[in-house]
């Protein structure tokens, strides 16, 4: 079928709730993709984070393959192999405490709500519920997760809207400090601002938000749906600042393709949520950690972290290397990146990009945001690179 005709009958029979791009894709290789009439791309977006390993990976493919012969789902009343060894990588490679297993960020997101209200539930009494986000940040598109989500523009339409969740600014500590009170349980942030713009917080001011949860007991919620699994150039990009989380949220690039998304909580907060507190029907499937599984086998590795962290430091060096006047800078960590340009201007250069051959993602109001494939060649780069001269 061509472009036109799968638009006309997705018009016809799907919500429409995304404004996408006018290109149908078919199928790809490592970071390189192709749309329904041959066209080639090169993907610096990877499916918003997700095909962290490229696609037609031959480890991811083999593994979900052979699962499947096998068993792709059991139910979470049954123990599976392959979860428990996708949670003990996680534990191991971090010194958390243990992981619970959802299917997306959101839902990953739900759950350290549930688990951060519990515990003080459990500890303090009824009250004691309330969890500062940071404006400007992303969390999710469930009722609680887009009142977590501290812009206004998501607060419209699905009133009532969760309660209990108030805003402070990004890298002001005396903003989160007047948002603390007697009834708070949990402050939530991302360390690196994703869908908002890739603004990274700053280490002194991450540093300060811990501390102030150690002396208040409230629990430290660190959203790495985007930042996890290797993106920033760590495995998780709380070890870059140095932070010692009580729950960490991940998901986008977990599972190179398959939806899963994890809870992984510390020792002193890992035993909260007991059986009839929480549950998924699909969550942890054998199917999608033996996939995340393949993932981790590639990505929890110090060589190739340090690849991510190269292959990042290259990207941005040779963009701002470009010398284009339409380029104000380059922000972000290892292969999350943020070109910043003219407010207003980042869709246009999205647009520019896409119809030249480079797959780029926008987010906040001036960034053309890169989320290459974590195995992205030097060769697939240069492809990228030279098209960007050509629309910056
Ligand atoms: C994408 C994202 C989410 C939501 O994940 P879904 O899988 O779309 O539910 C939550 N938090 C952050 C930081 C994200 O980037």
């Amino acid at each position: 079928m061509t472009y036109q005709q799968l638009k006309d009958d997705e018009n016809r029979y799907v919500m429409n709730t995304y404004g996408r791009f006018p290109v149908a894709l078919d199928h790809g290789a490592g970071a390189t993709l192709w749309d329904v009439a041959g066209k080639k791309y090169i993907d610096l977006s990877s499916g918003i984070g997700v095909c962290s390993v490229g696609y037609d990976n031959p480890a991811v493919v083999n593994a979900i393959t052979e699962q499947a012969h096998k068993l792709m789902h059991t139910s979470n009343l049954f123990t599976t192999a392959p979860m428990i060894q996708t949670a003990k990588t996680l534990v191991t490679k971090t010194g958390m405490g243990k992981v619970f297993f959802a299917n997306s960020g959101a839902e990953a997101n739900e759950g350290a709500i549930k688990l951060a209200r519990k515990y003080s539930f459990d500890k303090y009494g009824a009250g004691r519920n309330k969890i500062v986000t940071l404006w400007n940040s992303f969390h999710g598109r469930t009722v609680t997760t887009l009142t977590a989500t501290g812009q206004d523009k998501f607060h419209n339409y699905f009133f009532p809207f969760t309660e209990g969740f108030s805003y402070a600014h990004a890298n002001d500590f005396a903003s989160v400090e007047s948002e603390i009170d007697d009834t708070t349980c949990a402050v939530m942030m991302e360390l690196i601002q994703g869908e908002g713009g890739v603004l990274p917080l700053d280490e002194e001011f991450v540093c300060a938000v811990e501390a102030l949860c150690r002396e208040r007991d409230l629990l430290l919620l660190i959203d790495e749906v985007q930042t996890g699994v290797g993106r920033t150039g760590s495995l998780f990009c709380f070890e870059q600042y140095g932070i010692h989380p009580d729950v960490v949220t991940m998901a986008k690039g977990l599972g190179g393709g398959v939806p899963i998304g994890a809870v992984m909580a510390a020792q002193s907060c890992c035993d909260v949520l007991t059986p009839g507190t929480h549950a998924t029907t699909f969550g942890g499937t054998p199917l999608v950690c033996a996939s995340a599984n393949a993932v981790l086998s590639i990505v929890a590795n110090d060589d190739f972290l340090a690849e991510v962290r190269a292959k990042g430091e290259y990207l941005k060096q040779h963009i701002l290397a470009l010398g284009a006047d339409s380029i104000q800078g380059v922000r972000g960590r290892g292969l999350m990146l943020g070109i910043i340009v003219e407010e207003g201007k980042h869709a246009q250069f999205a647009s520019a990009l896409l119809e030249k051959g480079v797959i780029a993602l926008t987010a906040g109001k001036n960034a053309v945001r890169l989320l290459p494939p974590l195995t992205i060649s030097y060769e697939e780069m240069d492809e990228a690179l030279t098209i960007m001269k050509e629309v910056f």
